[in-house]
C-alpha cells in the first residue's frame, strides 16, 4: 500500500466529509486521489473547512508546501475559537525542494499555532495518526495538523488494518463567546495545551525500543531509516506537544542520543541544552532531508560533540530544471518582455521559469500571487507577470490595492486558463472583473514578437494601472486533453 492510500483510507474511516486543497506539490495527486475540492487559495481552503465544521460535518485541509502560510491567519484564531466537528490540516512538506520556491518545517506552526501537530513515520503510523487527529481535533476543538512529506506519500507498506472511526456531527459550542479573547486564550493553555500534552504522552503512535547505551529521536519519515543501526529508538507520534517525560526518560537512560528529524532541527533545538544531544545543531547531520547513509555517518561521529561540515550548494544546472516549454505559445511574450528597460515581477508558475536563460524576462518572484503588489511598490513603473491561478490565489488583492492607492504597474496575464505547472486544474476566468478595475487590452498568442514589445512599450506609457491579457493554449495541456480523448 502506498502512503497516499494510507491517508485515503483513513479519511473514509473517519468519515470526512469536505475535503478542500490548493494545487502545489507534493500535495496535489493526494487531493486528486481524495476527490479534493479545488480552492483559490489555502486561507480560503480552510474558511471553507471551518464552515462544515462549525455546522457539523469533519473537514480536511491539504496544504502544498509553504501553503500554511497563507492560512495561517484563521488556523491561529481558530485554536482559541474553537471548532465543531473534527478539522485536520494535512501540511505536506516539500524538502530538497522540487516544486516550491523555499524548503519549510511545518512543523513550527505546532508552537506558533499552538496545535497539535502529528509527524507520522511510516504507512500504519500515517493512516493511525489521521484518524488520531481527528479524534483530538474533536476533543480538544481544535484544528489538529498531519505532516507529512512527499518520501512518506510515495512510500510503500503493508494494507493497514481499518477500523470504522466516524464522527457525531458536533457543531460549534457558542459558550466560547462567553469568555473574552484573553478568557479563551488562558482556557486554551490551562485545559487545551495540558490534555494535549496527556494525549502526546499516552498516545499508542508513540514507540520505545531499547538496545545500547546511544539513543536516536527520530521524527516523521527518518524514523523509517533509522531501525536496525544497533541503537534504542524512540519515535514520538507527536511533534508538538512532544511528549516530555517519556523524552527526558529516554535521554536519561542513554550515554548518548542522536535526534533524526527534517528538514529543521526542531525537536533538537528544545533539546540542545542537553550536552548528551547530537543532530543537525552540532553538525553531525545536515539540514535538509535525510538519507540512512547521514545516520551512519552521525553514529560513527558521535562521541565528537561537534563536526565541521561543509556544504556545496547545488546550481540549477545541476538539478537540470526544466525552462519553457518550447512550443509554449507564450514565448514571443517572454522574449517581449525580457527587451523591456522596467523591472518586471513574476509569480510562482510557467512564469518563474523565464527568470533563466534564454529569456530573462523575470527579474524576482516573491511566491504565488506576490506579483502584483511587488510591481506596485518598484520605484519606476514596471510590469506584473503572471498566470491566471495566481490572479485568483491573491495577485487580484494587489491590483485592489494598487488601484486604491494611486499606483502604477502595468499587468501582464498570461491566461491559458490552467494551472499549468501543477497538473493543468481548472482556473477561474477573472478577465471580467478585471476590466472592472483597470483598461484592459487582449491579444491573442503566438504573435509576433516585435508586435508585442510595440504594444507592451504603450501600455508602459498609460498612467496608473492597466492590464494585458495574453491568452494562449498551454501546449502541455493540449497534449494531455488529446491523450485522454485518445484513451476514451
Ligand atoms: S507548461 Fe504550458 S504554459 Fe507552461 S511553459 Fe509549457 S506550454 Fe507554456
Amino acid at each position: 500500500m502506498k502512503g497516499t492510500d494510507a491517508v485515503r483510507l483513513a479519511v473514509e474511516d473517519a468519515g470526512v466529509e469536505s475535503i478542500t486543497y490548493v494545487p502545489g506539490y507534493p500535495a496535489t495527486e493526494l487531493a486528486e486521489d481524495l476527490g479534493a475540492e479545488i480552492s483559490i487559495n489555502e486561507k480560503v481552503a480552510l474558511e471553507v473547512a471551518l464552515g462544515a465544521s462549525v455546522t457539523g460535518a469533519r473537514s480536511l485541509v491539504l496544504s502544498k508546501q509553504l501553503g500554511l502560510n497563507v492560512l495561517a491567519d484563521p488556523l491561529v484564531i481558530s485554536a482559541v475559537h474553537t471548532v465543531g466537528s473534527g478539522l485536520v490540516v494535512i501540511a505536506a512538506d516539500d524538502l530538497g525542494p522540487k516544486g516550491s520556491q523555499a524548503e519549510m518545517d511545518s512543523r513550527a506552526y505546532g508552537p506558533l499555532a499552538e496545535l497539535p501537530v502529528l509527524d507520522p513515520r511510516d504507512i500504519a503510523s500515517l493512516y493511525a495518526s489521521v484518524l488520531e487527529a481527528y479524534q483530538i481535533s474533536e476533543w480538544l476543538r481544535v484544528p489538529a495538523i498531519v505532516r507529512v512529506t512527499e518520501r512518506l506519500l510515495s512510500s510503500q507498506g503493508p494494507d493497514v488494518s481499518r477500523r470504522e472511526a466516524k464522527g457525531h456531527g458536533l457543531k460549534f459550542d457558542s459558550r466560547t463567546w462567553e469568555l473574552t479573547v484573553k478568557g479563551r486564550h488562558q482556557k486554551h493553555h490551562f485545559d487545551v495545551l495540558r490534555a494535549a500534552e496527556e494525549a502526546s504522552e499516552a498516545t499508542l503512535l508513540n514507540r520505545v525500543e531499547i538496545s545500547g547505551g546511544v539513543g536516536i529521536i527520530a521524527s516523521g519519515y527518518p524514523a523509517s531509516l533509522a531501525s536496525g543501526l544497533g541503537t534504542s529508538i524512540l519515535f514520538p507520534g507527536y511533534s508538538h506537544p512532544l511528549p516530555w517525560k517519556t523524552i527526558r526518560r529516554f535521554v536519561e537512560g542513554h550515554r548518548l542520543v542522536l535526534v533524526a528529524e527534517e528538514p529543521e532541527p526542531f525537536i533538537e533545538s528544545q533539546l540542545r541544552m542537553s550536552p548528551k544531544v547530537r543532530g543537525k545543531l552540532t553538525g553531525h547531520l545536515l539540514r535538509g532531508p535525510l538519507e540512512r547513509r547521514d545516520l551512519v555517518f552521525a553514529l560513527e561521529n558521535i562521541d565528537r560533540e561537534s563536526v565541521v561540515r561543509t556544504c556545496q550548494y547545488e546550481s540549477t544546472e545541476e538539478r537540470g530544471y526544466s525552462g519553457i516549454c518550447s512550443d509554449c505559445p507564450f514565448n514571443p511574450l517572454y522574449r517581449a518582455l525580457a527587451k523591456l528597460e522596467v523591472a518586471v515581477a513574476g509569480d510562482a508558475g510557467c512564469v518563474i521559469k523565464a527568470t533563466r536563460e534564454p529569456y530573462l524576462a523575470v527579474d524576482v518572484a516573491f511566491g504565488l500571487g506576490s506579483s502584483i503588489g511587488v510591481a506596485s511598490g518598484f520605484q519606476r513603473k514596471g510590469v506584473a507577470a503572471l498566470g491566471d491561478f495566481a490572479l485568483a490565489h491573491s495577485a487580484l488583492q494587489g491590483l485592489i490595492n494598487a488601484v486604491w492607492q494611486g499606483r502604477e504597474v502595468l499587468v501582464v496575464l498570461f491566461k491559458n486558463d490552467v494551472a499549468a505547472t501543477t497538473g493543468g486544474q481548472k482556473a477561474p476566468d477573472l478577465v471580467g472583473l478585471l476590466e472592472t478595475l483597470v483598461p484592459v487590452t487582449r491579444v491573442k498568442l503566438p504573435a509576433d514578437k516585435s508586435c508585442l514589445e510595440q504594444m507592451l512599450l504603450e501600455e508602459l506609457k498609460r498612467p496608473g494601472c492597466s492590464a494585458v491579457v495574453a491568452e494562449g493554449r498551454c501546449s502541455r495541456q493540449k497534449e494531455k486533453e488529446k491523450g485522454e480523448g485518445n484513451g476514451k
